[in-house]
């Protein structure tokens, strides 16, 4: 399975290792056109404004919307969730609008910019490692998001069908179990266009 990595800005040589492991076929993407190749799509963490606006300027905010409509797995991590979301709390517009729910950004208050915490997700047998930067909250999901997982009660994982979403960094440790799930996605979606 190739999986892109979107690399206008932020954590990308991490999913691509985390990828890699997980025994898929990493690509860094900075153009369009590069998105034809891929069974699946990852947009890291970093900075949700700068990676909106890259998107805008080069193009992707449509390239990836069609990716989507073609049933393409997308994963989006941190600012990535920030990214995929329809709406943003305090925010006028969004970016990609693609999955149902409602995020609002550097949720967790100064006290706790950072941390790391053991977190079991639905689907994974045992906790993931989870690294959690300035990282946003999932504060409202439509019925067709499935909640995976919650951190102190607050939404930090979901999946709506072929799109999933963490507010924590999977990629900054090396377990890869949450990469290793995304591919199974790519996998059933590739089998199912088949
Ligand atoms: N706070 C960042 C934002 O709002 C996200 C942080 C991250 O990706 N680690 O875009």
């Amino acid at each position: 399975m190739k999986i892109g990595v979107l690399a206008l800005q932020g954590a990308v040589a991490e999913h691509m290792r985390s990828i890699k492991s997980a025994g898929g076929e990493p690509v860094a993407i900075k153009r369009v056109e590069e998105l034809d190749e891929l069974d699946g799509l990852i947009i890291p963490g970093g900075e949700s404004t700068t990676i909106g606006k890259l998107m805008r300027k080069y193009g992707f905010i449509d390239a990836i919307r069609e990716f989507s409509n073609q049933g393409k797995p997308i994963f989006g991590t941190c600012a990535g969730l920030i990214v995929l979301a329809e709406r943003i709390e305090g925010q006028e517009e969004a970016h990609l609008e693609l999955m149902d729910m409602t995020v609002a950004r550097n949720a967790f208050g100064r006290q706790q910019e950072s941390f790391e915490t053991d977190l079991p997700v639905k689907g994974i047998d045992e906790p993931i490692r989870a690294v959690f930067i300035r990282a946003p909250l999932i504060k409202e999901v439509s019925p067709s998001v499935e909640v995976l997982s919650t951190y102190k009660d607050e939404i930090v994982t979901a999946r709506q069908g072929h799109l999933l979403a963490s507010s924590y960094h999977p990629e900054l440790t090396d377990d890869y179990r949450l990469h290793a799930y995304f591919l199974e996605m790519a996998k059933e979606a590739a089998a199912a266009k088949e």
